[in-house]
């Protein structure tokens, strides 16, 4: 039985469709400024672990602190199912948000036969609108180039990279590019060199990017190897960007008679998913809360037309707040002792635990072991703080992935550590299961996401949606589609 709603997409569909002749409901309040933040691999559970934590960190033990989107006054379960599965991933997901349409695994911008999805970015471009692509990973991955981009495979980045270049999209933010020459071995023109062909002012680190006033333009990290902005926990230097200033800055740039249409995305909220790290997830969650009160502040300055929906492409990690390992005790605020995102964590103790090959007597392997302990204490509080003792099962789960290394350190030595047994990811385990987190997977799961509205037509996006009627309720509001049918 068609439900209501899916005939009120379709007859709304229609009528947009044909709405460059009559213009259908040319009295409404229209959108004229609309920002789309996509947390990806946000559930609700990612947004209430991030909150709890804060309420833990001021003395509430059983609260919750807000973020700012969580009190927008209209909210909806979104499924995000693609074409082919009910567990989707970035790139069918991100081309179901921003054109309409399912489409298949790990396609971008295209449906199942095959066929070019127009998307909402093309659409505000193509109506003299400005628009911003902003990301926190690197410009060319799935979700950012679901907006922009049209190939079969989200895998496929120099080619991304070669069509944003030609995209004539306003502006755009992020890390860097992923693989800026193509794949290993393959020497193509670097994507950076072809978008400043194309007209692209690259801009690097927060001052330069604060001073910019040239479009088009392209906002990039401080590190030109590092494709992904760093992790909010892990970054220290006050010159690195963060979505929060990318988000600003379109707005001072593009601001126009015409308005704007601003996606903006938490791309790391997903890789922390991935990696079951919690801490990691939570700050992430609140770098993008920072991105949209930045949003907010511009929205108060014009209520009448300014729209921000704030979702996700699919929820990642199957994470619950609360874990049969702890029983109904949950103690979020042990997760502060956490020093350094997983990665990072990874990359202090990969060089200490390879060093067991020069290990020659049981006391240089013990010493090694001992360094790996104090590490970990170090940098998780484990061991450390009296709340997170380490009992002898934990002591010996660390030895074991040490141990489970041995055989391989040289093999794990040259080609890099992050398998989910290695000693930093069984660290971020026990730690995140002391504070009562649960995580079911490493991967994606097929749970309904949050949306949250606010502003010009907030209560159409209310109650349950499917991904794909997000960017059909953005056309059924944005002023700029009005535009294209006044004489
Ligand atoms: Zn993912």
């Amino acid at each position: 039985m068609r439900t209501m709603r899916k005939i009120r997409f379709q007859f709304i569909r229609a009528l947009l469709l044909l709405s460059t002749t009559a213009c259908a409901g040319e009295d409404s309040a229209k959108a004229k400024y609309v920002f789309l933040f996509v947390g990806d691999g946000m559930g609700s559970a990612q947004v209430a672990l991030a909150e709890a934590y804060k309420a833990s960190l001021e003395g509430d033990s059983v609260g919750f602190v807000p973020t700012s989107f969580s009190r927008f006054p209209v909210r909806a379960d979104v499924t995000t199912h693609c074409a082919v599965r009910r567990t989707t991933e970035s790139a069918a997901a991100g081309t179901a948000i921003a054109s309409g349409s399912k489409a298949g695994e790990a396609a971008i911008g295209v449906d199942v036969s095959g066929k070019t999805l127009r998307t909402l970015a093309e659409e505000a471009r193509d109506a003299g609108v400005p628009v911003g692509i902003l990301t926190t990973v690197p410009v060319n991955h799935a979700t950012p180039a679901a907006f922009y981009a049209h190939v079969p495979n989200r895998n496929d980045y120099w080619e991304i990279g070669r069509q944003l270049a030609d995209s004539r999209m306003s502006l755009f933010a992020g890390g860097d590019f992923q693989e800026p020459k193509g794949k290993k071995g393959q020497d193509k023109e670097d994507s950076r060199v072809l978008a400043a062909r194309k007209g692209y002012k690259i801009v690097r680190g927060r001052d330069s990017i604060a001073a910019n006033t040239t479009l088009p333009a392209i906002l990039l990290g401080l590190d030109p190897d590092d494709a992904a902005l760093p992790w909010e926990m892990d970054s220290s230097d006050a010159r690195t960007p963060v979505l929060a200033d990318y988000v600003a800055a379109a707005i001072r740039l593009l601001d126009s008679p015409k308005g704007f249409f601003v996606m903006a995305e938490a791309g790391k909220i997903d890789w922390a998913g991935h990696a079951n790290d919690a801490r990691a997830n939570i700050d992430e969650v609140w770098g993008l809360d920072s991105a949209v009160k930045v949003a907010l502040e511009f929205a108060a300055k014009h209520p009448k037309q300014t729209l921000i929906v704030v979702t996700a492409d699919h929820e990642t990690g199957g994470l619950s707040l609360g874990s049969g390992a702890t029983g109904y005790k949950t103690d979020f605020g042990l997760l502060r002792h956490q020093k350094s995102s997983r990665d990072r964590l990874e990359d202090l103790l990969a060089p200490i635990a390879a060093s067991v090959e020069t290990a020659k007597t049981a006391g240089d392997t013990a010493k090694v072991v001992s360094q790996v302990f104090a590490r970990i204490a170090t940098e998780t509080g484990l061991g450390r703080v009296p709340e997170l003792a380490l009992a002898a099962t934990d002591s010996v789960e660390i030895l074991e992935s040490l141990r489970a290394r041995w055989g391989t350190a040289r093999a794990a030595a040259k080609s890099g550590y992050g398998a989910t047994g290695s000693p930093a990811a069984t660290a971020i385990r026990i730690l995140n299961r002391k504070a009562g987190v649960g995580w079911t997977t490493g991967a994606h799961t097929a749970i309904p996401v949050p949306l949250y509205a606010m502003g010009v037509g907030q209560e159409k996006f209310a109650g349950r949606l499917d991904n794909t009627d997000i960017p059909w309720l953005v056309r059924e509001l944005a002023a700029w589609r009005k535009m294209r049918c006044s004489p």
